[in-house]
């Protein structure tokens, strides 16, 4: 089955290959050669001189280290809704007793400035969290602007670049981002299994200052194992080999090419699923570069696209989540995808419509697609 959902993602060999070599001790210098290499590696993709941690848990392990170690309980938070990964900030914040705001954005579409500071005027927050690309509706939203934002009032800007970081432009330190989340089964094209965070100053500074009410992924114990070059509890050593070989990849591409790439794939899986008559869930200027989120058409149910891909054509694309579900399927295109996979994948969703009913014409979205990719 070739996976193309928003991770996780096809793995190369060399990744493959790096994860079945025996464990080493974690705390052995050969161990920190790996952890710094790594390090290096995400400074680079994050642009950011910033601390870099690894957690061992998915990306929501450190979306909720990033609350749970720098917010204490009845401090209010302000978190920008639209879909169900921006929302799970708010999940995070309620469970931990904060009073997260919410700057709601219809589904589909990018926030404003005007909203979020709007809910700033009416609060007294002293965070602001952003799903950077809302991997639910296939949205990315300005991510840039909202750091200006955040530091004009003071605020510690937690941004979530989970299906961002390593396939469109993040600038951690220029945008201002205090942490920055990503998870290693998304476009970097790692084993899922791991979170990667960078802390700023005035993270650490306000989570030096919290009163210690998490335990396992409390940010000041990784930030102590830090000093000592390693993790404060037994990492997983194998998917470390797996991020190491991915995070080379990355580098070895260059970051640059990397996004250009995705930029590619998403304008072509965009216009040529227009060309095949349908329609994008999201706004045209908002659109993500790393997923790509189709409507259902009328009269087609969920199960006669994703099904009859999976069935008939082996390939893996996502459908809707929470209230996007059977009205939406979604095509991933992060990682190490290529204009071939979707030059394929966009042929098999042809034949796809047409079994389903759906009126098109034949060969016009291949057709943009290829120009596209030319
Ligand atoms: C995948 C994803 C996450 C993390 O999900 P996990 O299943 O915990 O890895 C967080 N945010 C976004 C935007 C995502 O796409």
């Amino acid at each position: 089955m070739k996976l193309l959902i928003p991770g996780p993602v096809e793995l190369t060999s060399d990744v493959l290959q790096s994860m079945s070599r025996p464990p080493m001790g974690h705390r052995t210098p050969d161990f920190e050669e790996i952890l710094e290499n790594c390090w290096d590696n995400l400074k680079n993709i994050f642009q950011t001189k910033n601390d870099i941690l690894i957690i061992t848990g998915s990306g929501t392990s450190a979306m909720d280290a990033a609350i749970s170690s720098t917010m204490d309980k009845g401090e209010e938070i302000i978190c920008i809704g639209g879909g169900k990964f921006g929302e799970r900030f708010i999940e995070i914040s309620d469970a931990y007793g904060l009073i997260s705001k919410e700057v709601k954005v219809e589904w589909g579409d990018g926030v404003t400035l005007e909203k979020v500071e709007d809910v700033i005027a009416e609060s007294n927050a002293k965070a602001i969290t952003l799903t950077h690309n809302e991997t639910s509706t296939g949205v990315v939203h300005d991510g840039r602007a909202l750091g200006k934002l955040a530091k004009e009032y003071g605020l510690l800007y937690i941004m979530d670049g989970v299906t961002s970081i390593g396939g469109d432009e993040v600038e951690v330190d220029k945008w201002g981002v205090d942490i920055c989340i990503t998870g290693s089964q998304k476009c970097l094209a790692g084993p899922p299994g791991l979170a990667m965070m960078s802390v700023s100053n005035e993270a650490w500074n306000k989570i030096d200052k919290k009163d210690k009410t998490n335990y396992y992924l409390n940010l000041a114990s990784y930030k102590r194992a830090l000093i000592k070059k390693t993790t404060p509890y037994t990492p997983s050593v194998s998917l470390i080999y797996g991020l190491q070989a991915s995070l080379k990849n990355v580098v070895k591409e260059g970051l640059q090419k990397r996004v250009k790439r995705h930029r590619t794939l998403a304008k072509a899986t965009r216009e040529a699923c227009k060309a095949m008559n349908t329609q994008m869930f999201s706004r045209e200027n908002v659109a993500s570069n790393t997923v790509t989120a189709i409507k259902i058409p009328e009269g087609i149910t969920d199960d006669d696209i994703r099904g009859r891909m999976k069935r008939d054509h082996g390939i893996l694309i996502a459908g809707g989540q929470a209230q996007l579900k059977g009205k939406i399927f979604r095509i991933g295109h992060m990682g190490n995808v290529g204009y071939s996979d979707i030059k394929d994948a966009l042929t098999s969703l042809e034949s796809v419509l047409i079994k389903s009913g759906h009126e098109l014409e034949r060969g016009a979205g291949i057709k943009v697609a290829e120009d596209i990719f030319k």
